[in-house]
């Protein structure tokens, strides 16, 4: 199988009608960027930039931050890096911060809301990550944007880093992409005005659906209690991708599921046209996605949904049964 992937490695992921979803890889550390060309991943669609404040003892220097992240642009060798700005709180502490004793810590003061809270670390990483671009092109995007005016003022806080580094005289991204992470039920139904702001939306599927069926994700007794293939989210899902249509929003689904080959095929066939995954699994979804008729899969969708079931699961197995 390995094999049969790596012969598809430079191909597209094209379905047989020529309809094609671009893949891309999700990382965290430097050890991931190798992967980068071995997987055939056509970027990072998230880069976790918190694992990088995990591993260390103590708050990393702005300095030592736009290195790294030099380093990454530098290994993707042109290649587009999504980087997500620090995502802590929740399950991901800090060892050199105060702990807060949350009874909901994934509902709690993290992401952005720490960012916002306490813009000194925000500010200091979105420095470092313009710096790093070093006048080349630059992909920031906010992670658990909840309503319209968080996505506004992480914005302005870019803003006004860029309006700094001018004034110091140094080289601006010749390029920036502001995106947000869609992680709430929330920022589905955010008013218009805010998908005429943003530059791209990513689903962060993890988080979404823990939301979205309030069952934690962590959770070994609910967590997989809900199919991400039923009726309802995939609802949500498609209602997202539409408003993003609706206003040429670039939108792309980075959660797990988006590295399961059923799931994928079926984000695909809903509209999603980008997908980040775990890179190893760029070649199973990618050897599936070409084999299908995409709005065939979307036929069976909405076959399935008009019959009343709960999930289409069923329905998309045994049309892939079918095909093999
Ligand atoms: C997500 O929530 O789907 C996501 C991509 O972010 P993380 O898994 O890091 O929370
Ligand atoms: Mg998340």
């Amino acid at each position: 199988a390995q094999e049969r992937y790596a012969s598809i490695r430079d191909e597209a992921a094209t379905d047989k009608t020529g309809v094609t979803v671009g893949l891309h890889m999700n990382a965290g550390l430097m050890a991931d960027l190798p992967s980068l060309e071995s997987s055939g991943a056509e970027g990072v669609g998230l880069f976790r930039t918190e694992l990088q404040f995990l591993v260390r003892n103590k708050m990393p220097q702005r300095a030592e931050l736009s290195a790294l992240y030099r380093r990454v642009l530098d290994s993707a060798d042109g290649k587009r890096v999504a980087f997500r700005t620090l995502d802590i709180g929740s399950d991901k502490v800090l060892p050199y911060m105060k702990p807060n004793d949350e009874p909901n810590p994934a509902m709690g003061w993290r992401a952005i809301r720490v960012g916002l809270d306490k813009p000194g670390v925000l500010r200091m990483q979105l420095q470092a990550l313009v710096r790093a671009a070093d006048g080349g092109p630059l992909t920031v995007m906010f992670p658990f944007i909840t309503l319209r005016s968080e996505f506004r003022e992480a914005k302005a806080a870019l803003d006004k880093v860029l309006a700094r580094e001018k004034k110091l005289g140094h080289a601006l991204p010749s390029s920036v992409e502001v995106g947000a992470m869609l992680e709430t039920p929330s920022l589905g139904f955010a008013p218009e005005s805010f998908y005429e702001e943003v530059d791209f939306i990513s689903v962060g599927g993890n988080d979404l659906k823990q939301f979205f069926y309030a069952a934690d994700r962590e959770n070994e007794r609910v967590r997989r209690r809900y199919d991400t293939l039923n009726v309802s989210f995939l609802g949500f899902l498609e209602q997202v991708v539409n408003r993003c249509n609706a206003h040429g929003v670039p939108v792309s689904f980075c959660g797990e599921d988006a590295g399961r080959p059923v799931e994928a095929l079926c984000f695909a066939a809903i509209g999603f046209r980008t997908l980040s995954m775990r890179p190893a699994s760029i070649g199973p979804v990618k050897h599936l996605i070409r084999q299908v008729d995409l709005s065939e899969v979307k036929q069976v969708i909405d076959d399935a949904r008009e019959s009343g079931v709960q999930s289409v699961r069923r329905a998309v197995s045994d049309y892939l049964v079918d095909q093999a």
